[in-house]
């Protein structure tokens, strides 16, 4: 039986993460979802939201937005469209993607844009508070 994970955290551009941990806590397409070592082996897809996982006591976040999670007893592997340390968000940049979206959801009429106008208002919201998370938890 093994007593850790391994997370691996890749996107299309990069490796995230790969960092034994205890615990892994993730954002499901339905739902949080959270994993121990020995976990019976599932995929699911992924929401945007934090990622986070337990290590030596201390919990660190990870922004992910869409992808797919897949999880073996000794193993979780995220494959996600984006993905960023609490540390490595560009806190400012976020608030400038929020006040884009912003501005483009009180332009009513404009029904195609609203969707991903909502979608980039999730992401900015998202990573904020990631970034919060992990400064609380003294992380990054
Ligand atoms: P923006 O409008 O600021 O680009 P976005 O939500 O449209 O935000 P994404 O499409 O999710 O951005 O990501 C594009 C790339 O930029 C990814 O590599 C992502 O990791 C990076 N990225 C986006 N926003 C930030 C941020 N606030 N801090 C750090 N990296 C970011």
């Amino acid at each position: 039986m093994s007593k850790k994970l391994l997370l691996e955290i890749v996107t299309p551009d990069r490796k995230v993460l790969s960092q034994d941990v205890d615990y892994v806590g993730a954002p499901g397409a339905l739902g949080e979802f959270g994993v121990l070592p020995n976990h019976i082996a599932f995929l699911s897809a992924l929401g945007v939201g934090n990622l986070y996982y337990k290590n030596e006591g201390k919990t660190h976040y990870i922004f992910v937005s869409g992808g797919f999670a897949e999880v073996s007893p000794d193993k979780v592997t995220i494959l996600a469209e984006a993905a960023e340390k609490a540390a490595e968000i560009d806190v400012e940049r976020a608030r400038k993607a929020q006040e884009r979206a912003q501005q483009r959801l009180a332009r009513t009429q404009e029904k195609i844009d609203n969707a991903r106008a909502q979608a980039a208002l999730r992401r900015s919201l998202a990573r904020m508070n990631c970034r919060n998370s992990g400064e609380k938890a003294g992380t990054c």
